[in-house]
């Protein structure tokens, strides 16, 4: 979710489903060129920080926002909720938000972008159904914050930022949070990355006009996709997308969001 802060009640309020028959192209993808920043290996561990006095007040908040604002609102997935009480929110937004960081509310993380509400990270990542096996694209990396939750759940995560600072410091930070199986790219997510494809969940996590074709080719049959698609800056329809062991796509629309455009290389 993409709202600053000062828009979170508008962004939170938006949860009714909506009906909506989602229309995909299907023609081939064209490769993008993208920078690698943080190599990730699917056969290595996560490495974890032992906890210390802060970060047990932090935990605390940290559950307090699991259980009021995520599983609250219908979460269900235990691993999806355990998750979310453990990877550290707080390292993923800069110092000044610092006090908000287990708020209810996408915060600034600089060049215009946002880290997502907890909340709607949670719903992307229950409605990706993503298992220890999988593997899984994010375009989007922003903070970092959602390519972190889905590696504690996946094999394997690629992430791809077009904006080349923040991608910049997001592999920073994943590798000092110890995450050792994510891949951070700085390019242009449109076109995914076909090198590590096919995936079986693919995340968008900013507001596309139409679903990338090269998306739906590089998702596995028996794969899921969660993208926000609109066409204004305002509300968006968040899109579960499912591609059948045929390659049959079904597309539901399951509730109006409010996320940053995707934005095409510059
Ligand atoms: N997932 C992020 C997190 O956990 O912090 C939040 C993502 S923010 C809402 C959307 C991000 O998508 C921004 O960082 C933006 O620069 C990036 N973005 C926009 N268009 C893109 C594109 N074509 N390819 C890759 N990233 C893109």
């Amino acid at each position: 979710m993409t709202a600053i802060r000062s828009n979170r009640r508008a962004a939170i309020a938006c949860l009714l489903a909506l009906t909506f028959a989602g229309a995909i192209a299907s023609q081939a993808s064209a490769a993008s060129p993208a920078e690698v920043l943080l190599q990730g290996e699917a056969s290595q561990k996560n490495a974890r920080r032992p906890a210390s006095d802060e970060d047990r007040r932090l935990r605390d908040e940290r559950a307090a926002m699991v259980r009021t604002q995520i599983a609250a609102r219908g979460v269900r997935n235990d691993a999806v909720l355990a998750t979310m009480a453990r990877v550290p929110r707080h390292e993923f937004v800069p110092t000044a938000e610092l006090r908000w960081a287990y708020e209810d509310g996408p915060l600034p993380i600089g060049h215009g972008q946002t880290i997502s509400q907890p909340y709607i990270v949670a719903f992307m990542t229950e409605i990706l159904r993503v298992e220890p096996n999988d593997r899984v694209l994010e375009v989007g990396t922003g903070s970092g914050y959602q390519v972190a939750i889905l590696a504690e759940l996946a094999k394997e995560v690629v992430s791809i930022e077009i904006i080349k600072p923040l991608a910049q410091s997001a592999a920073k930070r994943l590798e000092r949070l110890g995450y050792r199986n994510i891949t951070v790219l700085d390019g242009d997510g449109y076109f995914g990355w076909e090198s590590a494809a096919p995936y079986d969940a693919i995340v968008v996590t900013a507001a596309a006009t139409h679903v990338p074709p090269p998306l739906v080719a590089q998702l596995k049959p028996g794969g899921r996709m969660a993208i926000p698609v609109g066409d204004t800056a305002w509300t968006q329809n968040l899109l579960l997308i499912e591609k059948d062991k045929e390659g049959k796509l079904t597309t539901r629309n399951l509730i109006p969001v409010r996320f940053v455009p995707l934005t095409r290389e510059r």
